[in-house]
């Protein structure tokens, strides 16, 4: 395996693209956006320059890195000789389907398909190409470059071949790989998202304000963020879409995404990425902000 492309180059295409980049794989970055591409180059330039001031990487290291990295913004041109195809666009599920009939019309015979999605089902997406054995989860975390877990996802129709070449894979590029199955929120986000929906229920109901839900969480679970905090560097939009897949996939009450984070969503307060969730981000004091029930008097 040697050509890898990578579709979407925002947050985790860039970082998907430097860690193969990096391990020697030829790797063609495509977006929609040419904007998009030219702040991703640049971030993995400045990422590669951090990791050479560290001294773990050389400036030869980051030359060739650099070099590995082509752009484009076809997905018909990107794909035509990928050994393997890394989606990481928009989380959106028609968007997503629209992607995978493209990439398999355009992709060679052999070249197995990829998703970073965080809860879309692998065997919906598998389903709209004509290679549903090759379709699989490759869902690494944010940000690529330092996180060590890659969750391999299983779609139903997955084949073991393709499900071992991406386990030998994420070894390869430096990763820890973990297989899993492919149900709704996969296991990270199954555990991870109704535990922070649990913290905002709480604050939802008056049991503790956003300060002290997260330092209870910090020092007496050893979390090296607080669940809000956390939730805000998610981004609050992604977290209740992730509740509403794990709520309609499995048809269970306990997965109700809280009131609070619907009202949050609804009124644009997105966490740091808007400006505000449960802190104000636009000064460094990262202010304490958010409140289930608001009243003036
Ligand atoms: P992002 O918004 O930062 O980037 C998405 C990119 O996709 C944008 O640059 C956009 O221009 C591009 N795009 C949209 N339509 C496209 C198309 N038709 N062809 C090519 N490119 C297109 O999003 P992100 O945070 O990098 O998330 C990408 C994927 O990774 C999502 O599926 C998300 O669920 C998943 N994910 C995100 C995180 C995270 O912490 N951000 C963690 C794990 C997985």
């Amino acid at each position: 395996m040697k050509e890898i492309t990578v579709i979407g180059a925002g947050t985790m295409g860039n970082g998907i693209a430097h860690v193969f980049a990096m391990n020697g794989y030829r790797v063609n970055l495509c977006d929609i956006s040419p904007e998009s591409l030219d702040r991703a180059l640049k971030t993995i330039e400045a990422n590669l320059e951090r990791m050479v001031k560290k001294g773990s990487l050389d400036a030869e290291g980051k030359q060739n890195t650099l070099d590995n990295i082509s752009t484009s913004t076809s997905i018909e041109e990107a794909c035509a000789k990928a050994d393997l195809v890394v989606e990481a666009a928009t989380e959106n599920i028609d968007l997503k389907l629209k992607i995978f009939k493209q990439v398999d019309d355009a992709a060679p015979a052999g070249c197995i398909l990829a998703t970073n999605t965080s809860s879309i089902s692998i065997t919906r997406i598998a389903a709209v190409t004509k290679r549903p054995d090759m379709v699989i989860g490759m869902h690494f975390m944010n940000p690529v470059p330092v996180m060590k877990l890659v969750e391999v996802i299983r779609g139903y129709a997955t084949s073991d071949a393709v499900t071992a070449t991406i386990m030998e894979l994420s070894k390869a590029i430096g990763k820890i790989a973990v297989e899993v199955n492919d149900y709704p929120g996969f296991v990270a986000n199954r555990i991870l998202m109704p535990m922070i929906n649990e913290a905002i229920y709480t604050l939802y109901e008056g049991v503790a304000g956003v300060a002290e839900i997260d330092e209870v969480m910090k020092l007496g679970m050893a979390h090296p963020m607080g669940p809000l905090t956390l939730a805000d560097f998610i981004g609050l939009d992604v977290c209740l879409s992730i509740m509403r897949v794990l709520f309609e996939g499995f048809g269970n009450p306990k997965y109700a995404p809280c009131p609070l984070l619907v009202n949050m969503v609804t009124a644009g307060k997105m966490g740091r990425k808007s400006g505000e969730g449960f802190y104000d981000y636009s000064s460094k004091e990262n202010i304490i902000v958010a409140s289930a029930f608001k009243q003036s008097r």
